[in-house]
């Protein structure tokens, strides 16, 4: 990717919702279960039935903070939220409760090793709470459209990182490592193929050093291959688009894996078209230094600190311990033999 590219690089950010491990959602005490039949997990506060209140789950609250202790990421003691109002067919709402301008989770960071041997630090801008959709199914019957409530309201982690990454590989090795973290920590699967792990990719082009360039953002990519494909298809295409005399337009595009390209779905919207505003039915989220503190004496050793175990320990390189970590049962059963 950096051979004759004239000196453009691709600059990325990416936004990861990781579906919290819990048994009930977010606001209200259905369960998550995956799998089970259509509309079969879905209280009255998910129908969004007038007057139904939400609740906040405590336990999903508490696998945010031990995620952002592990992204080494400030905790934020107080945390608001909010509406996103947006027309999702899925969620009877009308309105996605999200946080906005004050998120559960602050700056972080999460290292990525590279296989050229060096590491990269890439920063994490925020952690917020939010609930999921639920699904619309197009595929049953040619000219009715059946939605599925089931994951309506489940808790997501949304995970926003800067735009500090530069090329395909560093994505995916982003995403692997974050998903790693998750599984060590047991706060999210990590299952892309059942929709637990989802990516929009933000990708823009600039000549090295000059200012960031208008950005498309990639919607639910859901495979580490497909990542690294939509970004060499967007780069190509934003960097035709610019060498022809053109701009790129801010858009959300979609990802379609059988052609391997991206198209355009819709411009995109800005933060003001979502009217956002305080939900005036939850009351800020205030935590305590005492349960920030009891969760951090519940964190595992982290991926990080295990491979500077196996480097030190081994004698291996830090990519090779890198690779081991990445999945808990192979350092198990590596340190066993
Ligand atoms: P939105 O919800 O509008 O997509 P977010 O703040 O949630 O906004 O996410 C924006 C993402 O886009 C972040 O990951 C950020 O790093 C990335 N980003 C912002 N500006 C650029 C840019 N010029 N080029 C590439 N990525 C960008
Ligand atoms: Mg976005």
């Amino acid at each position: 990717m950096n051979k004759n590219n004239n000196n453009w690089e691709p600059v990325i950010g990416l936004e990861v919702h990781a579906q919290i491990i819990s048994n009930s959602k977010l606001f209200s005490g259905a369960s998550t279960d995956f799998g089970s039949e259509p509309n079969t997990q879905v209280s009255l506060v998910d129908a969004a039935m007038p007057g139904m209140l939400p609740v906040i789950n405590k336990f999903c609250v508490e696998q945010a903070i031990k995620t952002g202790l592990s992204l080494n990421a400030q905790i934020n003691q107080r945390s608001i939220f909010d509406r996103k109002n947006y027309f999702y067919p899925d969620l009877p709402q009308g309105y996605q409760i999200s946080q906005y301008t004050q998120p559960i989770v602050g700056k972080g960071s999460i290292e990525i090793d590279l296989k050229n041997g060096n590491s990269k630090t890439i920063a994490i801008t925020r952690l917020h709470l939010e609930q999921d959709a639920g699904k619309s199914i197009h595929d049953i019957d040619p000219k009715t459209t059946y939605i599925d409530l089931n994951r309506s309201g489940i808790a997501l982690m949304e995970i926003v990182s800067e735009p500090d990454i530069r090329s395909a590989e560093e994505a995916q090795e982003y995403v692997k490592k974050l998903r790693s973290i998750l599984r060590y920590i047991q706060t999210c699967d990590g299952n892309m193929e059942e929709g637990s792990l989802r990516c929009d990719v933000n990708i823009s082009v600039r000549k090295k050093n000059e200012d960031l360039g208008t950005r498309c953002e990639i919607k639910n990519v859901n495979s580490i291959k497909a990542i690294g494909q939509a970004i060499e298809y967007e780069f190509s295409r934003q960097k035709e688009i610019i060498e022809s005399g053109g701009k790129v337009g801010q858009e959300t595009r979609l990802f379609d894996e059988k052609k391997s390209e991206t198209r355009s779905m819709r411009t995109k919207e800005e933060a003001h078209d979502y009217r956002y505003f305080p939900d005036p039915d939850l009351p800020p989220l205030e935590i305590s230094l005492d349960l920030i503190e009891e969760i951090k004496k519940t964190l595992p050793e982290l991926p990080d600190i295990k491979k500077k175990e196996l480097i030190e320990g081994y004698n291996l390189s830090s990519y090779e311990s890198s690779i081991l970590v990445s999945d808990k049962k192979n350092v198990d059963f590596f340190e066993e033999i």
